[in-house]
């Protein structure tokens, strides 16, 4: 490996839900690495501020207002990214949500939610970057599965289904776009300290102890935790790899 296949000098990089939580310890990772950014989330507010930090690194970041469960705003966000930059080289599929409630009672509304915004959202992606992608060469997407990816549990039908479907979802990708050199991968973070597990911990109090009981490492990861897988599958030195589900999990994932 030479010392250069981790350099994303040049590239251009969307991370949906990347102005907070584990999308944004991403973009930080390949922001250092050389990447400019583009913020795809909702929320405007703390996209600016995000930007603003990714901006201090040294490379271009722009905010692009996105909700990724629509498919004109998702078009919308490619073309913004194209204009501003004229290349996408990495999509990184991050956005999500979780709605805890057993199948009993959850409903169809709720399932929907949950799938549109975890699923659904980056075949949308996907498929508008797919374009860019073959222009520009080659391309680099990273879907975001969980430990629910591998695990079941009863308070998280749609939430689970949606990081099974991001698994198998990641090895059609592969498949299909070797040929463009486009290469897919999904991560499975564990127990990551974020907003959405802060609300996890609060409706569920026993949470912290049995993730500290059961994670070997014995402590939650941080953002920052998730920025080198997230070079790796940017960059040359992942070639080769494609159609995998890597966990990042302390060694939760290693336990039966
Ligand atoms: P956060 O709640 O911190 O971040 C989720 C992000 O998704 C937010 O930035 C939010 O931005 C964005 N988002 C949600 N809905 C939409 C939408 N419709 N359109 C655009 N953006 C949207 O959570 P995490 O950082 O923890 O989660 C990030 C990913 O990692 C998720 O896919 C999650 O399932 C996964 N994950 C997290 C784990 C953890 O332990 N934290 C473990 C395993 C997987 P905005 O509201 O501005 O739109």
């Amino acid at each position: 490996m030479t010392a250069t296949s981790f350099n994303l000098k040049g590239k251009v990089a969307i991370v949906t839900g990347g102005n907070g939580g584990i999308g944004l310890g991403m973009a930080q990772g390949l922001a250092d690495a050389g990447a400019n950014i583009v913020i795809a989330a909702r929320d405007t507010q703390k996209s600016t501020t995000a930007v603003a930090a990714l901006g201090k690194r040294g490379v271009r970041a722009i905010a692009v207002s996105c909700d990724v469960t629509d498919a004109a705003s998702v078009t919308a966000m490619v073309a913004a990214t194209s204009k501003e930059f004229g290349r996408v080289d990495i999509l990184v599929n991050n956005a999500g949500i979780n709605i805890r409630n057993p199948v009993h009672d959850m409903s169809l509304e709720d399932w929907h939610k949950v799938m549109d915004t975890n699923l659904t959202s980056a075949f949308l992606c996907c498929k508008a970057v797919h374009p860019e992608m073959k222009k520009a060469g080659g391309g680099k997407i990273i879907n975001i599965g969980s430990m629910l990816s591998l695990f079941g549990t009863a308070y998280a039908p749609a939430y689970g289904a949606s990081k099974g479907g991001i698994v198998q979802l990641t090895k059609s990708l592969a498949a299909a776009w070797a040929a463009d050199n486009i290469q897919a991968n999904a991560v499975l973070p564990g127990w990551i300290d974020t907003d959405l597990t802060r609300g996890a911990r609060e409706q569920v109090p026993t949470l912290n102890d049995n993730v500290l009981r059961r994670t070997p490492a014995k402590r939650w990861g941080t953002i920052d935790d998730m920025s080198g897988i997230a070079v790796f599958l940017a960059s040359p030195a992942s070639d080769f790899v494609t159609g995998a589900a890597i966990p990042v999990d302390g060694g939760f994932s290693a336990l039966g």
